[in-house]
């Protein structure tokens, strides 16, 4: 702790558990990957994109998606982060990469870890491929990770 003038800091944790109903879209979505290893948007019937993950509405035209559509399982990598710096909300040591990955037959991109620990072999614009957990409990992380082709 510092008292200088500047002000003090303080360092603290805060540990927030919570629990919430993901409601009839988001449940499909991971029931989706857990028991089928597939990933599954929703069409708007208004602008045609495919939403990955599915949502319950388009955020262009606030109407209802109406249109369950498997998409993937490789996809394209629009643009990545490399992470030096440890921290315990990390799924993975690092370093570790995160992407931002456009499935194919989606119009939208999803975030999710980048299975190559060689992280200079990355590029913007490489073809991707799902990487499924063994074990699936209906969670983003049934997806272990998106790797190169
Ligand atoms: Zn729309």
């Amino acid at each position: 702790m510092s008292d200088h003038m500047g002000g003090m800091v303080l360092h603290g944790k805060i540990d927030l558990p919570f629990s919430y109903s993901a409601g009839k879209t988001a449940s499909r979505f991971f029931v989706e990957l857990r028991d089928h290893q597939r990933i599954m948007g929703k069409r708007c019937p208004l602008c045609r994109r495919v939403i990955v993950p599915a949502q319950l509405f388009c955020k262009e035209c606030f109407v209802e998606t109406d249109e369950w559509v498997e998409v993937g399982p490789e996809g394209t990598l629009v643009t990545f982060t490399v992470v030096y710096h440890k921290g315990n909300h990390h799924p993975k040591n690092v370093p570790l990469a995160y992407g931002i990955i456009k499935l194919d037959g989606a119009d939208t991109s999803i975030v999710h870890l980048l299975g190559e620990t060689d992280v200079t072999k990355l590029e913007h614009g490489m073809k991707v491929r799902v990487v499924f957990s063994e074990k699936r409990k209906g969670h983003i992380l049934d997806i272990e990770c998106f790797r190169p082709v």
